[in-house]
This record gives structure tokens, C-alpha cells and sequence, in this order.
């Protein structure tokens, strides 16, 4: 019989994660053992028994074989958190392709030491009234910051130095004028913030009461299950997630929240330390990295009982977790964007399945994915079809812009929305533009008939290059740019180039005494700026804000009864079969931005293309109508759910040398793997060819089965790896 040797690592502290011991595995032990075990193994001169976790297990040595000792025992009953995130990270290798140690670095963050500090707190100083009058004062004056905090304070009594510095952008100099103005004090301590009693706690509704019932009933198994939980903006979701937790925790669990980072904002963290006090975590992207592990050291040895984070915070080292919520399971943030390539919604399954932990996905737009697994009873579906609270839905008017054309308006702003922004300063609310570019790319667009030129191979637009050429990002078809539009004539062809500063020049020509803000990637470096540019939007210091679809999540502005949306069809023609799907998740979330105060709200949607499906749908707000018509294109095409796509990304600096790299694994590909229905696209440029002076190609394989992708992936993982050719070359697997 071959002999077995398994990898194992004994110190999980980070920056020896490439280290690994050989250990003989003995026959008894063998089918005992797999990736994440927990071993106990001779280590050293002195052979002193030491623990290990297994990191993988093969047929080959990298040392004599008689040099090589037995694993000593197994710990069967022993699987930590630190074993099961090592076994997590077998999964993603095997799942994404990547090497265990890529794997490892991603679950096992490097741990540092950290000088415990001790949380500073503000608490109220002055009686209510005399703080009452500073507020009205600070407002008057536009200290906007100072009114920001003082209000906080007030609303809170004791208000973590940190939430405050982080959500509501505090500066010391800020805190330093409130304390010597005698309004608040800064308290030192380490105990913290107490939970609130649940007198002020909503009790749930029927639909609520129902949901939580659902998904409870998954704890009563074995199996835990994972659930979607599909329910528009504002029927509660949140609260449902927040019973949930309770009742982990009252099981002696631990929970882990997922929530994109751009919807961290300070009402939802002060809404779960509300609730949960200094049980409670919460990570983000400015957290230093020692405060970071501090988080983590808190998770591992018990101090919280909750993590609420962006994807990372999954890898909480919580251990007995109970229940994994995704929030916004929908948003891209959730995969990750460098090797390897994991989905979070996807590693959650995962870790869920493992640790027995309910899995909650819950959005108002479910992802394709989501929902197709919904409907095939893969998870479990559970729908608040209602609004909570009072507010309304809004009203949504579709502008056609190839007949604003026509009729002789050329500005960006169609003549609707010009009415209506009028309208809205005159009543002295507030208005967002959001014009929608995401992914945005140089195509051709007619403005006579709004068609886009595109790939006759491959139903994705054609990219325009400066060279005078398009080009198809999915197969690589080329042709010489055209002049005139195939489809109706037009000479009005050409890149659509709007951005955010001349809509703002635009706005501004048209409404002179407008006060306007803008918000993209340009106007926010730094994310203070972020944060300074909605709390002052907030605030109303300005009647107008402009921007990308950084404006369009999360954040809850009152007197916001307007919503314009420019170009709703820019992001249909991204090279990407997701783009309808995008685009109506961004449409039907920018439309819930407006009227959730008492005033209802309009939502005007200027588009080129308004008998698309998905602005159709996004402006009936009408989920089922849209999951149903792409779903049918899906099928067609054999993209996910309806099949898998694997996207082979490859990058080097040398361009002749990756293309002879992707010439031969796209042979390989088609050559060796003998496969029936199984489609290989390219290789091609990526959407972005060249990054920094590297080169950037992509391979896509469809099959419609997913046992079958993961076996072909592996062997052109191994293919990679046993041919020297490809050492200078990047290589990364994304998978649907
Ligand atoms: P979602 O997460 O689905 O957007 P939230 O949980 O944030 O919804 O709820 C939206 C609003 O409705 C919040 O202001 C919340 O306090 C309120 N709300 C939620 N559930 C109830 C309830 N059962 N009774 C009264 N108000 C509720
Ligand atoms: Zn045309
Ligand atoms: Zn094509």
C-alpha cells in the first residue's frame, strides 16, 4: 500500500503559515484524517509531543522518507476554531484554486501583539437644555461636526470614543471644543457599553414573528440549513437578524454578520450595540492592524458573542458558532477581488456546514444565484413581503432620452427631471442624482436609437479601443469601430462619457442657487471625506448631492424626496453576463432611496433603453418579473445559475510570454481535457488589458454540471503547476 504523509502546521502565528512538517500518517489512522484535523506529533531533536494541524494530506516526500516520523495520535474530539479554519481554507483551495498557503493567509490573520487600549467613552455633561441650546447654536452656525457628536451624545448617554471618531468622522479637536464648552466629559474605562434594557425594543409583527420562527427551526436539526431571506427595504430584515442573534447567544453561541462595508454606517452599528452592548465587534477597512486582532483575540477567547464586518469578518475565530447572517448577499463586495477569489455568501455555506451555524442570506434584490437556489428548495425561502414601518414605496417615471434627443434637448438632464428637481428646492427638500457607471467602459452608443454595438458571438458589447478598434472581452472578435449607427443611421455615435463633474457643471448651469454636493471616487480621498460629505448632505447644507453608486446604499436621509437616475443603462452594456442583473439591483435600490421620510418620494429613471427588462422591472419594483426573464436568457446561454463559469485569470509583465502561456493552456483546455459540454471562450484580453505595465488575459469554461468544473479546474490547476512555463505568470481561478 502507497504511504500517506499529511502537511501540518503547529505554529498557527501567521508569518510561519508556509511552514509545514511531514508526518507519516499510520494505516489505523488513515480516513481519520483530512485537512483541519487536529494532531499530536514528535517534534524536534527531543521529540517532545507538540499539537498540529493537518494543512493536506499527499502520496509524495519532500525529505528522505527515513527521515520522516509518525503522527503520534489524532485529536478527534479536539476541532477548535483554528482547526476549523484550516479546514475552511482546504476548502477554498480546493473550491477556487488557489495554494494552501494563499488560502491560509486569507482565514488565519497574522497575529500581532497589541497593547490593550482602554476604550474612552463621552458621556453628557451639561443638563439637557443648555445642551439642547449649544445643538440649536452649533446648527446655526454650521459647525456641522460639533452638532453631529453633541447630538449623538445626547441621544446615547455614553458613546464609544471609537464609533464616534470612526461613523461620525470626530476628530479629537472636535471632542476637545465639546468637553471645554462644558458639554461633555471623556471617560476612561474598560467595561463598556451596556446593552439597552428592551424597553424601547420594537416587538416583531406577524411576518417577523413567522420569519424567525423559519429559521430557528434550522438550529433543531442537524444540518442547520441556510436560508434567504428576501424582503424589501425597510420590512425589517434587520430586526429579524437581531432576534436571531439573541437566541444564539442564548444558546451559548456565537454569531457573524456580514455587511458590505459601504452599508456600515453609524446607524447600523449604533442599532447592534444597541442591542448587544460590548458583546459586540465590529469590524472595518480603518481599523489599524493590531486593533484588528485585538478583535480577533476577542472572538477566539469568548469577550464577544458577536462580529459584525465586511467579508473578512467571517473568519472570526468564534468557538461554537451558531449563525452566519449575509447581508445584502447580493452586493459584488462580497467576492473577493484577489486570489483566492472566494464569494463570501458561497465560503459561508461552507463554514456553516462545518460548525453546524444557520446561514441567513438576506437582501431586498437576492442575487440570481440566490434566488435560483431558493426556488430549487437547495435553501430554505423566507419572505417579509411588506414594509414595516410607514413609509411608502416611491413613485418611478421612466424617460425615454432618444426622444429628448429628438425633440430637440440635448443637456443631460431630461426635461421631467428638471421640472421635478425645481419643484423640490422650491419645497425646500432634498434631491440625489446617481448616475450609474459602475463597471463603466468605453462602448459605443448610439444616442439617436440607444443601441450599443455589439459582439454578434457573444450578446456583450463591444469595447471601443483608442486604436480605432472593438474588441469583445469575451471571445476576442474585432472590428473596425463604426461611424454610423447599423441600426437606425445616426451619426450621434459615440463613447458615453458623462461623469459626475459635468453633470454637477450642468446641475449647476441649470439651478444657479442650488447648493450642490459631489461625491465620487475623486471628491472622497480618504474616507473621511466619505463620511463628511453624507453627514453634511445629512444635515442639509446641501439641497443637491451628486454621485456614483457610493450614494446609493445604506444611508437613510429623511428629507430626500427626489431620485434621478442618469443613464440607467450605462452599466447594461459592461462586458459582463451579469450586467442586466447589476443593473437592476442598483436601480431598485437607488429608487429605494427616496421618500423614507413622510413625504412620499419620485424616482425619475432616464434611459436610452426603457424596454429593457431590468429598468422595466426596476421601475415596477417588480423582483419575480425580473428573476424570470433573466433567468430564461441564463438558460439560454448557459451562464449561472443555470450552468458554471469559470473565469481563468492570467497577468504578466511579459506580454509574448503570457501569450504563448494562455496559447497553450487554452490548447490543454481544449485538447486534453476530453469532456462533452464543455465550452472553452478565449483566451482574450480582460476588460482592462494592461494594469501597471502587466498583461491581463482571461479564459472562460462553462459546463453545465459543477462536479464536472471542479475536477476540470483541478487538472488545469495541476496542468499549471507541472509546467514551468507558467512560474513567471499570475494565475487565479474565479469561479460563479
Ligand atoms: P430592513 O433591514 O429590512 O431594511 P429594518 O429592520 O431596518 O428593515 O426596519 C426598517 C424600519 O422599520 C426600522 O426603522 C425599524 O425600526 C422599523 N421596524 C422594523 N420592524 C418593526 C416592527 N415590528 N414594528 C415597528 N417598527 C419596525
Ligand atoms: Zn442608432
Ligand atoms: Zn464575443
Amino acid at each position: 500500500m502507497q504511504e500517506l504523509y499529511a502537511d501540518v502546521i503547529i505554529d498557527i502565528s501567521a508569518e510561519r503559515l508556509d511552514r509545514t512538517f511531514q508526518y507519516r500518517v499510520p494505516e489505523e489512522m488513515r480516513g481519520q484524517i483530512e485537512t483541519g484535523s487536529v494532531v499530536e506529533i514528535p517534534f524536534g531533536a527531543g521529540d517532545r509531543t507538540v499539537r498540529g494541524y493537518v494543512t493536506g494530506l499527499g502520496g509524495e516526500t519532500r525529505i528522505p522518507p527515513e527521515k520522516i516520523k509518525d503522527i503520534g495520535r489524532v485529536l478527534t474530539d479536539a476541532a477548535d476554531a483554528d482547526a476549523n479554519l484550516v479546514w475552511l481554507a482546504g476548502w477554498m483551495r480546493q473550491r477556487y484554486g488557489c495554494s494552501m498557503s494563499q488560502a491560509l493567509r486569507t482565514v488565519l490573520p497574522v497575529k500581532r501583539r497589541v497593547a490593550r487600549r482602554r476604550e474612552r467613552y463621552l458621556v453628557p455633561a451639561a443638563d439637557e437644555e443648555t445642551a439642547a441650546a449649544a445643538l440649536e447654536e452649533y446648527k446655526r452656525k454650521h459647525f456641522a461636526a460639533r452638532a453631529r457628536v453633541l447630538e449623538a451624545v445626547m441621544e446615547e448617554g455614553r458613546l464609544p470614543w471609537s464609533l464616534a471618531a470612526d461613523r461620525l468622522s470626530m476628530t479629537a479637536k472636535v471632542a476637545g471644543a465639546l468637553e471645554e464648552a462644558g458639554l461633555i466629559r471623556i471617560e476612561e474605562g474598560a467595561e463598556g457599553f451596556a446593552p439597552s434594557s428592551g424597553e424601547d425594543r420594537v416587538s416583531l409583527n406577524e411576518g417577523q414573528e413567522k420569519a424567525l420562527r423559519q429559521i430557528s427551526a434550522g438550529w433543531e436539526t442537524d444540518l442547520a440549513g441556510n436560508f434567504l431571506l428576501y424582503g424589501v427595504t425597510g420590512s425589517g430584515k434587520t430586526e429579524v437578524y437581531m432576534a436571531l442573534i439573541e437566541k444564539c447567544i442564548a444558546m451559548g453561541r456565537q454569531a457573524i454578520v456580514l455587511i458590505p462595508e459601504i452599508a456600515l454606517t453609524y446607524q447600523t452599528v449604533i442599532r447592534f450595540s444597541h442591542r448587544f452592548g460590548d458583546r459586540v465587534a465590529v469590524m472595518n477597512s480603518r481599523l489599524s492592524e493590531g486593533e484588528r486582532c485585538e478583535h480577533m483575540a476577542k472572538a477566539r477567547d469568548g469577550r464577544i458573542s458577536v462580529m459584525v464586518g465586511p467579508r473578512s469578518a467571517l473568519f472570526a475565530p468564534f468557538p461554537n458558532l451558531g449563525l452566519i447572517i449575509v447581508d445584502e448577499e447580493h452586493e459584488p463586495a462580497y467576492e473577493s477581488e484577489k486570489s483566492p477569489r472566494y464569494h463570501a455568501r458561497e465560503a459561508a455555506f461552507a463554514r456553516g456546514e462545518r460548525e453546524k451555524a444557520v446561514v441567513v442570506l438576506g437582501s431586498a434584490t437576492p442575487s440570481m444565484k440566490a434566488y435560483y437556489m431558493a426556488q430549487h428548495g437547495a435553501i430554505g425561502l423566507v419572505t417579509l413581503p411588506e414594509r414595516a414601518g410607514s413609509a411608502r414605496m416611491p413613485e418611478v417615471s421612466v424617460v425615454d432620452m432618444r426622444r429628448e434627443l429628438r425633440e430637440g434637448n440635448r443637456s443631460i438632464v431630461s426635461r421631467e427631471l428638471a421640472d421635478r428637481l425645481q419643484q423640490t428646492l422650491d419645497a425646500g427638500q432634498q434631491a440625489m442624482l446617481f448616475i450609474n457607471r459602475r463597471g463603466y467602459a468605453g462602448f459605443l452608443c448610439c444616442r439617436g436609437c440607444g443601441k450599443v454595438i455589439q459582439c454578434p458571438h457573444c450578446d456583450v458589447s463591444l469595447t471601443w479601443h483608442r486604436d480605432g478598434q472593438m474588441v469583445c472581452h469575451y471571445c476576442g472578435y474585432t472590428q473596425p469601430a463604426v461611424r454610423i449607427c447599423p441600426h437606425c443611421g445616426s451619426s450621434h455615435i459615440g463613447t458615453f462619457r458623462a461623469g459626475t463633474e459635468q453633470i454637477e457643471e450642468e446641475v449647476g448651469r441649470l439651478f444657479p442657487k442650488a447648493r450642490l454636493l459631489r461625491m465620487d471616487l475623486d471628491s472622497t480621498k480618504g474616507k473621511e471625506g466619505h463620511a463628511k460629505i453624507l453627514s453634511a448632505f445629512a444635515e442639509h447644507e446641501a439641497d443637491i448631492l451628486i454621485g456614483t453608486q457610493m450614494i446609493v446604499k445604506g444611508h437613510d436621509f429623511p428629507d430626500v424626496t427626489l431620485m434621478g437616475i442618469l443613464a440607467a443603462d450605462l452599466s447594461l452594456h459592461v462586458a459582463d453576463y451579469r450586467a442586466a442583473e447589476r443593473t437592476f439591483q442598483l436601480l431598485t435600490q437607488a429608487a429605494g432611496r427616496a421618500g423614507r421620510g413622510d413625504v412620499p418620494g419620485h424616482v425619475v429613471i432616464q434611459t436610452y433603453d426603457p424596454e429593457h427588462y431590468s429598468i422595466r422591472a426596476a421601475a415596477a419594483q417588480d423582483y419575480e418579473a425580473f428573476y424570470r426573464e433573466e433567468l430564461t436568457y441564463r438558460e439560454m446561454g448557459g451562464y449561472p445559475p443555470a450552468g458554471t463559469l469559470t473565469a481563468i485569470h492570467l497577468s504578466c509583465p511579459d506580454r509574448e510570454l503570457l501569450e504563448k502561456a494562455c496559447g497553450y493552456l487554452a490548447l490543454f483546455i481544449r485538447g486534453q481535457i476530453r469532456c462533452r459540454g464543455l465550452t472553452v471562450l478565449g483566451p482574450t484580453d480582460e476588460a482592462v488589458a494592461k494594469i501597471q505595465d502587466i498583461y491581463r488575459k482571461v479564459i472562460y469554461i462553462k459546463h453545465a454540471d459543477r462536479a464536472v468544473m471542479s475536477s476540470v479546474i483541478s487538472m488545469i490547476g495541476r496542468y499549471i503547476a507541472a509546467n514551468e512555463g507558467f512560474a513567471p505568470l499570475t494565475v487565479t481561478f474565479e469561479a460563479d
